[in-house]
């Protein structure tokens, strides 16, 4: 299946393609095509490269996780994209496109941003790359998120507070597009994760695969060979994509974490690769959550209503397995990695942990994309487990 179903770039079988009114489809052929010259020079990838080691701090070490391990009855390692600066993985593909924006003239990025993530990574890129950052937020996320808020503003970047419709991501999704459509000349929209019209997913792929290259590289230098399975979770799919790149290829068998909300019967989740169905969202053809369901997860990063359109044909063809976690669930290994080895994991990672336990009678060695760590969560989950902070 594999390269085939790319014959058409930015189509992934049924999946993918550009889903935009007519006005955006020059600005993309314009990104597609700096994106495919500029983006693919050994010049570029060099300063790509640099800016990931000296400013993000890669390469991220492959950590055998032994309690765990000894706990779950699996070899279990763990990618550690907690550990970059800013505390995710977002910053792979943040600083991708800034490099990019830069070198094809632009002096502004817009992004959108849920729990602030994302707007956080952009306004880190605008800074060091001196672009004029806006950040578009939903009012009722700007509200919870006010830590994150200032931690934009501080870094420059101006924060629109969104308060059309429901005041949330999507429609901070739709102003930070009205705004790319009326500024297209001296603006890039820094989408966030492997979603959204081509060039975007496979752009996002492209810079966040570094996450599998070492994983790859690293396992093997551990172990000698390959791992059974690779584990991550999935909002967007931007880290999925990124640790299973790598692996195409080989005999590793993938699965992803998806934000199985209150359990498998409810109408509350965000696991539209385990449940949803086909449809049109954000400028792709992809499957998205059912219309009678709320988009919900405990954790903000995997609440989204679609998901990438490479994660929709890579279920489609059965090469990776997509299972939702739930809230519980995720707490629950939240707190196990805690405990077993001192890592607060992102409570979206805690996703594709709770899975690895899930799948740890089926494979010996398993590989976890750990893409971010929860010091933003601890708050949140002190509050779910009725503690005292
Ligand atoms: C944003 C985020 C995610 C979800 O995004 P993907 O594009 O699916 O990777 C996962 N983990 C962390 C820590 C995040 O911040």
């Amino acid at each position: 299946m594999t390269r085939q179903d790319e014959a058409t770039p930015g189509q992934f079988g049924e999946f993918g393609g550009r889903h935009v009114p007519e006005v955006m489809e020059e600005p993309l052929d314009r990104l597609t095509e700096a994106y495919e010259t500029v983006a693919r020079t050994p010049e570029f990838r060099a300063e790509f490269r640099d800016v990931l080691e000296s400013y993000a701090g890669r390469p991220t070490p492959l950590f055998r996780a032994e309690r765990l391990s000894a706990e779950y009855g699996a070899d279990v390692y763990l990618k550690r994209e907690d550990l970059l600066h800013g505390g995710a993985h977002k910053i792979n593909n943040a600083v991708g496109q800034a490099l990019l924006a830069k070198k094809a003239g632009k002096s502004r990025l817009i992004a959108e941003t849920g729990a602030g993530q994302h707007g956080t990574a952009t306004a880190m890129v605008g800074a060091l790359f001196d672009l004029d950052t806006e950040i578009y937020m939903g009012k009722k996320d700007a509200n919870r998120q006010r830590m994150n808020v200032f931690r934009m503003r501080l870094m420059g970047a101006e924060v629109n507070e969104v308060t059309r419709g429901g005041a949330g991501l999507a429609d901070a999704v739709d102003a930070a597009l009205e705004d790319f459509a009326g500024n297209v000349e001296e603006t890039h929209y820094l989408v966030g994760s492997a979603v959204g019209p081509d060039p975007f997913p496979r752009m996002v792929r492209e810079f966040q695969s570094v996450i599998g290259e070492e994983a790859r590289e690293q396992i093997r230098e551990e172990t000698g060979g390959l791992p059974d399975a690779a584990v991550a979770c999935v909002g967007g799919g931007s880290n999925a994509i990124g640790l299973f790149h790598a692996f195409r290829d080989d005999d590793v068998t993938f699965y992803g974490a998806e934000g199985g909300g209150e359990g498998a019967d409810s109408k509350r989740h965000a696991a539209p690769l385990a449940k949803g169905r086909a449809d049109v969202i954000h400028g792709m053809r992809t499957r998205v959550i059912d219309d009678d369901v709320e988009v919900h997860s405990v954790s903000a990063g995997l609440d989204y209503p679609g998901v990438g359109p490479e994660h929709a044909m890579f279920r489609a063809a059965g090469r990776c397995e997509y299972r939702g976690v739930t809230d519980e669930e995720a707490l629950g290994a939240f707190r196990t990695l805690s405990e077993t080895e001192g890592i607060i994991p992102a409570l979206e990672s805690s996703h594709a942990v709770a899975l690895a336990k899930e799948i740890a009678d089926e494979h010996d060695t398993i590989v976890v994309n750990l893409s971010g760590r929860g010091d933003k969560d601890v708050e949140q989950a002190a509050e779910l487990f009725g503690l005292d902070l």
